[in-house]
């Protein structure tokens, strides 16, 4: 069989990043000890959604569309976000009180503000390919950059949050009694009477200065732990004939505590392999391309759905998966967030090649002759004609 340089499957740093990381985390004790009711019926539920197909929120041309457990019952440990904002759009000062947010940026350029509970804040401002992380509870905002619009795509850690119940700063103040507002802020009562009564969610200003001058007075002691990470500025972990990852948890991303984030590039018929995650659910959104992901839930239940591009699909944790490029011809590309911030996976490939042959021969009932045949390392990306050269 092949070795690990004839595969091609080492580039770089990459053996370190294979080592995962993770401290032991307990399971979700809704994990252990009480199966999910969605789950346990004759037939796998449906985990797919067309979040770009979907209604969602447009105002004047800024638009949120989400997928919770209510677009999407199965997806209970994570929601997501498609949001676009126009030239001079703002996604309002807010906080989610029960969710940390990430985010990847898909187009365009933006700019976060975030406060923590420190008084420590940070503005950075975020190109395609980057990654930011807000704690749960943390304060921010977001504002569109430059002439052109923005798309992000974020990811909650909670599947009953949502984007459409978080705390807006319009709204908390358009309903504080204004005698509150002066003893706070110090203003007169009458400029509280001209502030928004109900929730803004999207505001819209100028386009945003391209840096913030000593004049904006804003206040920044700058936080220890960056918000912002240049993921798609760095060398994919893994890198074969099949495709490509790029992947960033906590360990490179210090802020990071609760999600890790992939980028899954796959070549026409491409197939990221069989495996689970024993310690997370999986999120996904297809950014270019078609897959067919596949979930396997014991019991001898199947499912195999195709996502197109802006569709959103789910695996819960420790269930079987596979996400295949549909297309012999385009590649395919797709954002997957873990809600870990230490990702771990067992591929099949690397569970077989971890038993000895008699062992497999016997429980397949096949020939050691047979056997010697299976891959004896990680495939993790095989190529539209299979795992080895
Ligand atoms: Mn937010
Ligand atoms: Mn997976």
């Amino acid at each position: 069989m092949s070795d690990l340089s004839r595969r091609g499957f080492l580039v770089g740093s990459a053996a370190a990043t294979w080592a995962t990381t993770a401290a032991a985390q307990p399971l979700p004790t809704a994990v252990i000890n009480k199966p999910d009711p969605l789950l346990d019926g004759d037939e796998l539920p449906t985990f797919r959604f067309a979040l770009e197909k979907s209604e969602g929120k447009v105002v004047a041309g800024n638009s949120a569309r989400e997928a919770t457990v209510k677009q999407l019952p199965i997806s209970k440990g994570i929601a997501g976000v498609s949001m676009r904002l126009e030239p001079g759009g703002i996604r309002e000062l807010h906080w989610h009180a029960t969710a940390a947010e990430w985010a990847y940026v898909v187009e365009g350029r933006c700019r976060t503000t975030v406060i923590d509970p420190a008084g420590r804040a940070e503005t950075n401002d975020f190109e395609p390919g980057d990654i930011w992380y807000f704690p749960r509870g943390h304060g921010h905002s977001i504002q569109c950059l430059g002439k052109k619009p923005c798309h992000f795509v974020l990811v909650f850690d909670n599947g009953y949050f949502s984007e459409f119940g978080t705390f807006s700063v319009t709204d908390w103040l358009g309903h504080a009694p204004p005698r509150l507002l002066v003893k706070n802020l110090g203003l007169p009562e009458k400029e509280f009477e001209a502030f928004p009564k109900e929730e803004v969610y999207f505001a819209r200003g100028p386009i945003a200065p391209e840096a913030i001058q000593p004049e904006h007075r804003q206040a920044l002691d700058v936080a220890p732990e960056t918000h912002k990470f240049r993921m798609l500025s760095e060398k994919p972990h893994s890198l074969q004939r099949g495709g490509r990852e790029w992947r960033v948890g906590q360990d490179r991303f210090p802020i990071s505590k609760t999600i890790t984030g992939v980028i899954l590039e796959l070549n026409p018929g491409g197939l990221r392999e069989l495996h689970w995650h024993p310690n997370a659910d999986e999120w996904q959104y297809v950014l270019s391309g078609r897959v067919r992901v596949t979930m396997f839930g014991s019991h001898g239940r199947w499912r195999e759905e195709t996502l197109e591009t802006g569709d959103v699909g789910y695996i819960p944790t420790g269930y079987g998966h596979s996400v295949e490029n549909a297309s012999d011809e385009k590649p395919a590309r797709v954002l997957i967030a873990f809600n870990t911030g230490h990702y771990q996976a067992i591929d099949l490939s690397v569970w077989l090649a971890g038993n000895p042959d008699y062992l497999l021969a016997a429980n397949f009932g096949r020939p050691e002759s047979v056997i010697a045949k299976l891959p004896r390392r990680r495939v993790f990306i095989a190529d539209k004609d299979g795992p080895s050269s």
